[in-house]
């Protein structure tokens, strides 16, 4: 059944159009012999009346009109103007006019605005109708019809078939305007080259069409760590891009690089096969390290075979990279002892909030290497080697040092820490002689009980859990804290915690999602919190980045917060300043509340 809306305000024209239509209803029977009448539906007309052109618009909004037969001559339309002004706002929809004039120029310029037809009002017959609106509809769907396959065609042309990304040629157009866009507006931005590691496995031993799925699978993850305005491509094979547009540093491309390999590293199930990819990642930044499409895309592939070469499942800044090659000699012992003795090393502090009393707790303090030459050093970039060489242990005494110094200081300003958390790597923790060293510094300084928290990772707790124990112990005779950092219940069993003399677990939904792979459930973590608490045992949430991660955590009674959201990492005399009493603290106010 088509539906005719007839939009006419004289009531007799309205009646006699009503009775031309009747009559089409016979002559239907014998013209679906000659045009394909049933195969296209339209073996029925409903006439549905308007009487101003303004009712006739509102149908159009409400109904879904197949056809409008429009009257030039209403009392709120002028002439065409009512037709322009329809087909304005409807232009997919077929409209025959029907004017009192016979006149040639007027139907020559209603076809040529679009009007499917001109049909005089003394003229029209039920043959004449039926053919005008059936025609009419009929050009209207083949019109679509070839509208959606021009919409296919270009859609094809610049997007990848098997995953719907953009494919190379959109990628660098969107490139260049994302790129005019921050040189106007002074703005950073970042490409990503992402390479799934291990892919080539995939595909041979369980086949191309699985291996289809996995990079689908893998298109989907990406698409979920990144806002809908950002770019995202597969350049061919297992290759992906991602172009981040407004980001404020290094650090935002990082967080979403983090995010993407995190993600990705979780098995992937696909008619009841697993596979499991990773991904090395290479960033390039605009305007650090270039200023054109080709540079920037040539140094994120470059620093994405870096993170290769560095063993796979990693990601490289180019800029970190460039320094690593010009300057690799910094990354042995000989450089590290430099660095100690020019003082090169320095923390700083990321704060720590208690969630359900909205009061500052603590802070962590995480390492910093300034070189003179290469500037700001991650952990992530010299603790391995320092880990190899055994130089983390003197490194460890000068961080416990500066914090015992820092947190007199504090104690002497009346600063509202309570706690300073210090990390404490593998192998500082299998020597024994930390115990008497943190004694004696202790002593020292004259730290009160409980200010120096100890973070330890799981993974370095399991290792030997009845040599831990015994550690514990030892470790809070002297007072300090005991947070397993990272844990995710993969290497301790949860209800062993019970057994462990620790105060705090440190946890972090993304790590336990990945950790847990497909067996993750949301509540997980609210059981875990609620486990903890049973055994006495605080939960802080880490990489706390966003504003619903910090109202979920408080909605599973989590106890503390720490992350981006609510304070990065920072120099120590930014932290004074904003948690000096005098001056609240503004991170903390603008996302808790004043208090
Ligand atoms: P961790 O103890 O788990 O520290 C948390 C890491 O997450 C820090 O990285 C921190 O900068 C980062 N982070 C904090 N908030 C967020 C957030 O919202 N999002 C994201 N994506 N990251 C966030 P950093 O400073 O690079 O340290 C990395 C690791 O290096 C630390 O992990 C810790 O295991 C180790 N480390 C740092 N300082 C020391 C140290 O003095 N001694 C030892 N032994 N290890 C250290
Ligand atoms: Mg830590
Ligand atoms: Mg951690």
């Amino acid at each position: 059944m088509a539906k005719v809306l007839y939009i006419e305000d004289d009531a007799d024209d309205a009646v006699i159009l009503e009775h031309i239509l009747e009559q089409t209803r016979t002559l239907q029977n014998n013209f679906h012999l000659i045009m394909d009448f049933h195969a296209s539906g339209t073996n029925k007309f409903e006439l549905i009346h308007a009487s101003r052109l303004t009712a006739g618009l509102q149908k159009l909004r409400e109904t879904e009109i197949d056809i409008v037969l429009l009257d030039l001559s209403l009392p709120d339309g002028d002439s065409l103007h009512s037709f322009e002004r329809l087909h304005r706002e409807f232009p997919t929809i077929p409209v025959a006019v029907l004017s009192g004039l016979k006149d040639d120029a007027m139907a020559i310029k209603a076809v040529q605005l679009g009007a499917q037809d001109y049909l005089v009002k003394g003229e029209v017959t039920g043959p004449i109708l039926l053919r005008s609106l059936t025609y009419a509809i009929e050009r209207q769907r083949m019109l679509t019809k070839v509208e959606k396959l021009r919409e296919r065609e270009h859609f094809m042309a610049y997007h990848d078939p098997l995953t719907g990304l953009a494919n190379r040629q959109l990628f660098f157009d969107h490139l260049n305007h994302a790129l005019a866009q921050s040189r106007r507006r002074r703005t950073k931005l970042a490409v990503l080259f992402i390479d799934l590691d291990g892919f080539k496995q995939i595909n041979d031993s369980l086949g191309h069409q699985y291996g289809d799925a996995v990079l689908v699978a893998c298109a989907n993850r990406i698409k979920g760590c990144v806002r809908e305005s950002d770019t995202i491509a597969r350049l061919g094979g297992d290759e992906f891009a991602v172009i981040l547009d407004s980001i404020m540093d290094e650090n935002d491309a990082r967080i979403v690089a983090e995010k993407i390999s995190t993600l990705l590293s979780r098995p992937i199930i696909q008619k009841i096969k697993e596979a499991t990819v990773s991904a090395s990642i290479g960033i390039s930044l605009y305007p650090d390290d270039g200023a054109h499409d080709e540079l920037l895309v040539r140094m994120a592939d470059t620093a994405m075979y870096e993170a290769k070469a560095a063993g796979k499942n990693c990601i490289r800044m180019f800029n970190q990279i460039s320094k690593l090659r010009q300057h690799g000699k910094w990354r042995n012992e000989k450089h590290l002892r430099n660095a100690l003795r020019c003082n090169e090393f320095e923390l700083y502090y990321q704060p720590q909030f208690d969630v359900q009393h909205s009061c500052c707790t603590g802070a962590e303090a995480l390492l910093r290497w300034h070189h003179p030459d290469d500037g700001l050093i991650l952990p992530s970039e010299f603790l391995p080697m320092a880990e190899e060489t055994g130089m983390i242990e003197k490194i460890g005494e000068w961080v416990l040092h500066d914090i015992c110094e820092q947190s007199k200081r504090w104690r002497q300003h009346q600063l509202p820490f309570e706690r300073i958390s210090m990390n404490i790597s593998s192998r500082q923790f299998r020597d024994q002689k930390i115990v008497h060293k943190l004694r004696d510094i202790i002593h020292e300084y004259k730290l009160p009980p409980g200010v120096l928290a100890l973070e330890l990772k799981e993974r370095t707790v399991s290792q030997d859990l009845g040599f831990a124990m015994v550690m514990f112990d030892q470790l809070k005779q002297l007072g300090a804290h005991i947070v397993i950092d990272d844990f995710s219940a993969t290497y301790i069993p949860i209800m062993y915690l019970g057994k462990l003399p620790v105060d705090a677990i440190k946890i972090d939904n993304l790590q336990i999602r990945t950790m847990l792979g497909d067996n993750y459930d949301p509540s997980v973590i609210g059981t875990l919190v609620i486990l903890a608490h049973q055994f006495h045992i605080q939960v802080i949430a880490e990489r706390v980045e966003t504003a619903q991660e910090l109202d979920y955590y408080r909605s599973v009674q989590c106890d503390e917060v720490q992350g981006y959201h609510v304070g990065r990492p920072m120099p120590v005399e930014m932290l004074s300043n904003i948690n000096s009493v005098a001056d609240p603290q503004p991170v903390f106010t603008a996302v808790f509340g004043a208090s």
